[in-house]
């Protein structure tokens, strides 16, 4: 798929990298660690499959968070409604991603499933017969919303989170003595470890974004990929609880469903719009691509984009 290079979107990243110099690459995942902090790159994903884009669109990237929206939607697809609020909640924390301190007191059904913890509920429910299936049905899945049969997950990335992944084993094992997960805890962080390590460029993320955008529909194919209320229950969640502890300040900022990943990718959906594929793996404080960001808001203030 050919993206051409658009001379306005270079304009606005040039000024947007200026942030890069204050934020930080994440380093708890030590793969993420080689990860250069002054890249930035965007590409824009339009219905009728025409692409636009500024900075190195072909690096890959690791999904990492940003999974979390594809897995809740193939979790609705494989189990229902019920079933998934069964297991995580509805609501905004206020606290970091990976946080422990409200399972308890929610008696640990994760408050939303864009945390870590509801998250790890949400992959629990993918179905199949072993994580090796269950991986398969994922990346078949993001292959699918993404147009690229290519899609496949870094095993250097996935091995390097399972091995050091001690605050996600102890979400699991708080969540398995209350019922909420019931499958081993090494089956599921193997699972969920790969998952956040599936890798692609900002044409793939602009295109999955363009698919959320549409309401589930493949408006390049016609095909429809998930339902209408499949796709607007997750860009709800990406609106309230996308952007981590920082989502009420970029709906002001901003205003577009969006989820960001540690590794500094950002995928955002234009309703009717667009899809918006991003990546810069300088992070601001609260975890969320601090270019990106700045890009976002530049971009929302040019184009109209908030949906409020
Ligand atoms: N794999 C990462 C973790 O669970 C994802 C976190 C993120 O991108 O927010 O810690």
């Amino acid at each position: 798929m050919e993206c051409s290079s658009s001379e306005e979107l270079k304009q606005l990243v040039k000024e947007a990298k200026k942030q890069t110099k204050f934020g930080k690459v994440a380093d708890y995942i030590p793969a993420l660690k080689k990860s250069s902090p002054h890249d930035l790159s965007v590409a824009i994903y339009y219905p009728d499959g025409i692409c636009i884009s500024a900075g190195d669109i072909e690096q890959k990237i690791t999904l990492q968070s940003i999974s979390k929206v594809l897995t809740l939607a193939l979790a609705l697809m494989d189990c229902g409604e019920e079933c998934v609020f069964n297991k995580v909640g509805y609501e905004p924390t206020g606290d970091p991603y990976n946080s422990i301190i409200k399972l308890e007191t929610s008696h640990a059904k994760p408050l939303n499933p864009m945390i870590n913890a509801g998250a790890l509920a949400v992959t629990h429910l993918i179905k199949g017969a072993s994580v090796k299936e269950r991986l398969g049905r994922i990346i078949e899945f993001i292959r699918e919303l993404a147009g690229d049969k290519e899609i496949s997950y870094s095993a250097e990335v996935a091995q390097s989170e399972f091995e050091t992944s001690h605050l996600n084993r102890s979400l699991c094992y708080f969540m398995k003595q209350d019922g909420i997960i019931e499958e081993d805890v090494e089956d599921l962080l193997e699972l969920y470890t790969k998952q956040c390590a599936i890798e692609m460029n900002c044409l793939d993320l602009a295109r999955i974004g363009l698919i959320f955008a549409m309401d589930g529909r493949d408006s390049v194919t016609g095909k429809a990929i998930m339902p209408v209320h499949v796709a607007r229950l997750c860009k709800t969640f990406m609106v309230t609880c996308g952007m981590y502890n920082a989502s009420g300040e970029f709906a002001v900022r901003v205003g577009i469903p969006a989820k960001s990943g540690v590794s500094g990718g950002i995928m955002g959906s234009v309703p009717n719009r667009f899809g918006i594929g991003i990546f810069g793996p300088a992070l601001d404080k609260r975890g969320n691509s601090i270019g990106g960001i700045r890009l976002l808001e530049m971009m929302s203030e040019r184009y109209k984009l908030s949906i409020f």
